[in-house]
């Protein structure tokens, strides 16, 4: 089988895949005395998230960062305090979550998300805050004792809830979806449109991973799901975190052993094998939008087209 290299696409890493080169030093969670101590260290950095959105701004040298101050200029919450790790100068990073963000301090910062803020932040930026939105969207949706129905709380500097009444102990989840790029014996691609997108998008397949399901037993179902087409090898590529809310999306080539098509009509309204040569006289025809954003699924689709793809 082919063997997929990212040449072409090394230089850029897949958004929030990066190394970010913070340290999560998850034995660090549960020490109280050392956490206070990291708190309130001079050179610790403290950003607020809220609603899955943090402040940016615009740096002169024309990058674009998060906003981050010293903890004592942060408003002291400590029952939402996430611990996020400590990089290799020893300074530690901690997101705060409230109900708001803090009001704009001058003209250029501004909030953002994760779909913004992905396309513009450094690896190590992007890496605290696709942290701290994780933590978050977890938090929200799990205030409760899965097992007794108790209110939960807080506990390991954001990493786990606790439930007082009956001594559980509940982890962040984070669930696997499986995203292919299919090519079939000719090295067509297949693309697939849902129905909810806008005219002429089209992208790779994805779909969750059940219970009890491999993931390349997921991968295959999948495509066969959404597109009647049988699916053979399968090559894992790369991942991505996609906490929209708690997703890991697992990347794939994958090569089809059938090429006649038959959409599910429910999740896919239309799929379409494309050569390389179909795919870019659609994007110059305008009748294919080229694919945007921060997704794994563009990377996955330029690997297989072999160069960069248009810009939106
Ligand atoms: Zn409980």
């Amino acid at each position: 089988m082919t063997t997929w290299t990212n040449h072409h696409t090394d230089d850029r890493p897949i958004t929030f895949s990066a190394p970010s080169g913070i340290d999560r030093s998850a034995h660090h969670r549960l020490d109280e005395a050392w956490l206070a101590a990291a708190w309130s260290h001079p050179t610790t950095r403290v950003f607020v998230v809220s609603g899955g959105q943090a402040l940016i701004d615009d740096t002169p040298d024309g990058r674009t960062e998060l906003i981050m101050t010293p903890s004592f200029e942060a408003p002291l919450t400590e029952a939402h305090r996430y611990y996020l790790g400590t990089d290799d100068e020893g300074v530690s990073y901690f997101a705060l979550q409230k109900d708001a963000l803090p009001g704009r301090m001058d003209q250029s910062a501004r909030p953002a998300g994760l779909r913004e803020a992905g396309l513009l932040l450094s690896p190590r930026d992007a890496g605290l805050l696709v942290h701290a939105v994780a933590l978050e969207n977890w938090q929200r949706l799990h205030r409760f004792c899965s097992r007794c129905g108790e209110r939960t709380v807080i506990a390991a500097a954001g990493h786990i809830r606790r439930c007082p009444a009956c001594g559980a102990e509940h982890y962040p989840r984070t669930d696997p979806a499986v995203i292919m790029l299919v090519t079939d014996e000719e090295d067509r691609a297949l693309l697939g449109r849902q129905v909810h997108w806008p005219e002429g998008r089209f992208s790779t397949l994805a779909g969750f991973v059940e219970p009890g399901e491999s993931i390349e037993q997921s991968v295959a179902r999948e495509v066969f799901e959404e597109a009647g087409v049988v699916v053979g090898d399968v090559e894992y590529i790369a991942s991505q975190p996609w906490p929209f809310p708690s997703s890991l999306m697992l990347g794939f080539m994958a090569r089809a052993t059938s090429s006649e098509i038959q959409v599910d009509g429910e999740e896919i309204e239309e799929a379409r094998w494309f050569s390389r040569e179909d795919l870019r006289a659609a994007f110059e025809a305008g009748e294919v939008l080229p694919p945007y954003g921060i997704s794994i699924a563009a990377r996955l689709i330029e690997l297989w087209y072999g160069k960069p793809l248009p810009k939106p």
